[in-house]
């Protein structure tokens, strides 16, 4: 039910620290299960838990995270699949470890493509509509993660926000939205995505509205904005207020 990603210029705990601060100031919307995703050396780390935060704070604590830039966090409120640990967000696609993907919302068509999937002999580690997408992802992807973020949402019916990060290009968290909320956090030297503002103001109050149907890709120094389609977009900045914040 809540969605963080960050990029910086440097590794460091900081990646880890702002995704974990945004869950926190998430869990007002409710959720089930925790996780987050972050881009090391040549692999993606997935630390996530069923229940609170406390219990993926546990689980990171058990097994450390190494230093990075960039990191995404998702709270899980179970649509399909029950709230156990392999229910979880982030999914993984593929089989190298280098891919994970967030998401909030309901893949409507989720069946089809799992079938589809499973005939090509696609093994799934869950029962969630989203490993669909994150399986999708992984054998759509040729080395731009934007653009085969582009070729699935074409085939996915359903409200959704997702984010994806890929271990060969690090520094880049891509997103998109359909019927569910996504915001850009502009920093300095970083850059912030979340499901609600909430999610990056105790870093920055400079934010960009995404309109339904469109594509993110940041880094630490760039905002780039898609339709669908392709066709590049603006999105409008705004500066959030304390107000929207609470
Ligand atoms: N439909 C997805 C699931 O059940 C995402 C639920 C959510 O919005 O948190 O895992």
């Amino acid at each position: 039910c809540g969605i963080v990603g960050f990029v910086g210029r440097e590794d460091g705990d900081v990646a880890l620290d702002v995704v974990m601060e945004g869950l926190a100031r998430l869990e007002y919307r409710g959720y089930d299960s925790a996780g987050v995703a972050l881009v090391c050396e040549d692999e993606v780390e997935v630390r996530k838990r069923a229940g609170k935060l406390a219990n993926l704070t546990a689980e990171i604590e058990a097994h450390p995270l190494p230093a990075s830039r960039t990191a995404i966090g998702h709270t899980r409120w179970a649509t399909h699949g029950g709230p156990t640990d392999a229910n979880a967000h982030p999914h993984r696609g593929g089989t190298n470890g280098k891919f994970a993907l967030i998401h909030n919302g309901i893949i409507e068509n989720f069946h089809a493509l799992k079938s589809e999937l499973a005939d090509a002999g696609v093994e799934f580690a869950s029962e969630t509509d989203t490993e669909v997408v994150a399986q999708l992802l992984a054998q759509t992807y040729a080395g731009d993660l934007t653009k085969a973020m582009r070729d699935v949402v074409a085939r996915l019916e359903g409200a959704f926000t997702l984010l994806a990060v890929h271990a060969d290009q690090p520094g880049v968290v891509v997103g998109a939205r359909r019927n569910s909320p996504l915001v850009v956090g502009l920093g300095d030297g970083a850059n912030y995505l979340g499901s609600d503002v909430a999610a990056f103001i105790g870093y920055t109050r400079n934010a960009l509205e995404l309109e339904q149907d469109q594509i993110v890709t940041i880094t630490p120094d760039s905002v780039e904005v898609i339709g669908f389609d392709g066709t590049p977009a603006q999105g409008k900045t705004f500066e959030v207020t304390w107000d929207a914040a609470a």
